[in-house]
């Protein structure tokens, strides 16, 4: 896809910190690091966001994604690690090539992200009821 730094980097035409590649996933250094060793696993076929991906491609990178996750907690002196993924502009993705985030966390690191949480609304539960039925089967 024209004009995406991802494509561009799956292309070799910007270079990474590549730290897995198949052919299907690859995985590689952010380069604006939340936390040392914040790694981004993306899909090397454009797809926009988990809207768009293929769910053979998702599949791939989610086992892709667990093994860097493993070697996070057990080599990169990471207490736990969190995956996390943006879709859309109000979601706040800036790069519209499909990607998941991957942060190695330990303790005491300036990440919190139970501050996602803090503010979460009371619901009744009717809108609850409501929204199952939304989002349910
Ligand atoms: P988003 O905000 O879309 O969830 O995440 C995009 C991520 O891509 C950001 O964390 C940003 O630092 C990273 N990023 C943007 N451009 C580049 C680049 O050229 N190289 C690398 N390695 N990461 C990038
Ligand atoms: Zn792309």
């Amino acid at each position: 896809m024209e004009n995406c730094i991802f494509c561009k980097i799956v292309a070799g035409e910007i270079p990474c910190y590549k730290i897995f590649e198949n052919e299907k996933i690859l995985a590689f250094l952010d380069i604006n690091p939340a936390v040392p060793g914040h790694v981004l696993v993306i899909p090397k076929k454009h797809f926009t966001d988990i809207f768009e991906i293929d769910d053979q491609y998702l599949q791939e990178l989610i086992v892709v994604a667990k093994r860097i996750a493993e070697k996070m907690k057990t080599n990169f002196d990471a207490g736990g690690v969190n995956l996390f993924q943006s879709n859309g502009e109000n979601a706040e993705q800036t790069v519209f090539h499909f990607h998941l985030h991957l942060l190695p966390r330990k303790g005491n690191d300036r990440i919190n992200f139970s501050e996602l949480l803090v503010n979460a609304e009371k619901i009744d539960n009717m809108k609850l009821e409501e929204i199952k039925k939304i989002l349910g089967e």
